[in-house]
């Protein structure tokens, strides 16, 4: 197959260069996009789109509004400036715009090709109200890094998304790409490579990271994993993280079994030293063969490793879905007037879940800890809505109040899929759950075919249990909260609260108080979290700005060395302290005593039945 279709678009290429009189129509040659990464100038990079000749007068431009995975309206063309349509003689015709992503070029006879310029969002991330977030976003350091996630660049015309791309890069010789994109040999030099993609789909499916070499490659059974590191200060190299990557895609395989995925897997890491013109959104991107990921190059080592591993799996499980189990709102997805899916829940909720279960499946976590994740979820869920329906919220997605309880996916979504993959396992004797259940969809559906979006959940029930239906009729479709306790005894699991002692400020990591940048780096109380019996037996309150202690008065540089001093008080040690609350001063004095803190666990029940214990076994264990 892919060799007939390098032949193809060969031909097509020869078709198209030369005079006007030999020129193929639009729609049936690649276009060639060409990126010249050598002469940047202020921050931007100029493009040049040459499609095929056009047989109509009305042709449009787009550059995407938004791009599958991301949930969020971008307008990547508010990053184009300079927007030229030219004719065959190299004049200029004129051009207007719909809006910040379309441009109409009203002689489109004449059109021989379009140039712009492009600037990069991470540049501008910290002066937008709501940024483009950094692993979708784009980045131009002349001589030394391109994050081209290539909707920021390229653009597509109208009727033309299924046509084929080629995209040439004019480039620094000591920079070198990874990518998934197909590199044509032809024409390839130190400062030349080009690209080859079969749909407009594929362009933006394929980032590309160009930086100073620092890669490692390394094999989970018969797939290539490439791990490409953009380290600015020489922190980390590709080489110093590759051992935990291993370990950790080795366990996903192992966990995964027979999914039929890639053959090949790329992770762009791009570390960002948070300056103001520096990517500030970390996290990561999921793409059918890659991921961009984003992570702050000061994080220490052990931390850097955890974010990866938590990251990467959950972008690499994507792999199940939506980019083999999705519905056709996917499968064609319309960059400028997207229709949401019904199945956040399944998309990104199987997913975390799934990056969580695999970590104890395959001994990675313990069971303490995979408890103390899922109590961290119900606990991280409280702060959403939780009787929105979950299939309403997703295919509203883009809009208000959906829109703010997007990251609930992650909380709720997970532990939807938890609650299901408990109830499957009951009704199956311990034998089915959820990683059964995309399994079967992936073997039904896979890469190329969607399912219908309001036919699945029908399906899904089809395939296992009547209670299957009451469960998302209730709870995913309809807007019943779910009582997780429930779900948790049939494992032979119950929710209680605990008590632990705690430091004075922190909580292990976690501090009990938060610093006002907006407020000269006043020091308050948390609000909405549990404080230990420090701040309760002296009176003090979430919200609560603290004023002085001892007499110091206190912000930021002030409460460092207290922080410090505070791991040799004793129970007895007597504190002053006078805080700010709602503009009143309050002054509370007494003993530190020792802090204890009210906590919800999730732990085993005592006595628990053969068949409870049994089911969770098989839960946790696969
Ligand atoms: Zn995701």
């Amino acid at each position: 197959m892919k060799k007939i279709f390098l032949a193809a678009l060969l031909t097509g290429i020869l078709y198209s260069c030369g005079s006007t009189k030999a020129l193929m129509t639009a729609d049936k040659i690649p276009i060639i996009a060409t990126l010249d990464l050598n002469n940047v100038t202020d921050d931007k990079v100029k493009v040049e789109i040459d499609p095929g000749a056009f047989s109509q007068e009305a042709v449009s431009f787009y550059i995407p509004k938004t791009v599958p995975g991301t949930y969020s309206t971008d307008n990547y063309g508010k990053y184009i400036e300079d927007f030229k349509a030219l004719d065959y003689d190299g004049a200029e015709l004129p051009v207007s715009k719909s809006d910040d992503n379309i441009w109409n070029i009203s002689n489109g006879t004449k059109l021989d090709k379009i140039t712009y310029w492009v600037n990069d969002t991470y540049d501008s991330e910290s002066e937008q109200e709501e940024a483009v977030f950094s692993p979708s976003g784009t980045n131009i350091l002349a001589g030394e890094n391109f994050m081209l996630n290539l909707h920021g660049f390229v653009g597509y015309f109208d009727g033309l998304k299924e046509v084929p791309y080629e995209l040439t890069f004019k480039k620094p010789a000591d920079l070198e790409s990874t990518t998934s994109l197909t590199k044509s040999i032809e024409g390839a030099d130190a400062n030349t490579e080009t690209f080859l993609a079969s749909r407009y789909f594929d362009v933006i499916d394929n980032p590309i990271l160009y930086a100073k070499p620092n890669t490692e490659s390394f094999k989970i059974n018969d797939i290539t994993v490439t791990l490409s590191v953009y380290s600015p200060n020489g922190t980390y190299t590709a080489a110093s993280l590759k051992d935990r990557m291993e370990k950790m895609m080795g366990a996903q395989k192992g966990f995964l079994g027979d999914i039929d995925g890639t053959k090949e897997y790329n992770i762009l890491l791009y570390l960002s030293q948070m300056g103001e013109t520096d990517a500030n959104g970390f996290g990561a991107l999921e793409h059918h063969t890659s991921t961009v990921v984003v992570l702050p190059e000061v994080m220490e080592k052990e931390a850097l490793e955890q974010a990866m591993v938590d990251v990467v799996s959950h972008e690499f499980f994507h792999i199940v879905t939506p980019l083999n189990v999705h519905s056709e709102e996917v499968q064609y997805f319309d960059f400028n007037n997207p229709k949401m899916s019904q199945h956040l829940w399944m998309y990104e909720g199987t997913t975390e879940y799934f990056a969580n279960l695999f970590q104890i499946q395959q001994g990675l976590i313990d069971e303490t800890e995979f408890y103390e994740r899922i109590m961290e979820k119900i606990n991280n869920a409280k702060s959403f809505d939780d009787t929105i329906s979950f299939t309403n919220m997703s295919s509203n997605i883009l809009v208000e109040p959906y829109k703010e309880n997007y990251a609930n996916v992650y909380e709720k979504g997970a532990l939807i899929n938890m609650a299901l993959d408990i109830l499957l396992r009951e009704k199956s004797n311990g034998e089915k759950g959820v990683l059964w259940l995309m399994k079967e969809l992936s073997k039904k559906y896979g890469n190329n075919t969607p399912f219908q979006d309001e036919k699945l959940i029908d399906e899904i029930v089809a395939m296992t249990y009547p209670e299957v239906r009451t469960f998302f009729d209730t709870h995913v479709i309809g807007d019943t909260p779910i009582d997780y306790s429930n779900y948790l005894a049939k494992v032979g699991l119950t929710m209680t609260t605990g008590e632990k002692q705690t430091g004075y400020f922190l909580d292990g990591e976690v501090p009990f108080i938060d610093v006002d940048q907006s407020n000269d780096n006043a020091v308050f109380i948390r609000k909405g979290i549990e404080l230990s019996t420090f701040y309760k037996d002296l009176g003090l309150q979430g919200g609560d700005t603290i004023i002085s202690i001892n007499d110091i008065a206190i912000n930021l540089e002030a409460i460092r060395p207290i922080i410090g001093q505070s791991f040799g008080w004793m129970p007895e040690t007597e504190i002053k302290m006078v805080v700010d609350r709602d503009g009143e001063e309050v002054a509370v004095e007494g003993k530190v005593g020792t802090p204890m803190l009210k906590y919800e666990t999730i732990v085993p029940v005592e006595g628990v039945t053969d068949a409870h214990a049994k089911l969770r076994q098989a839960w946790l264990k696969g």
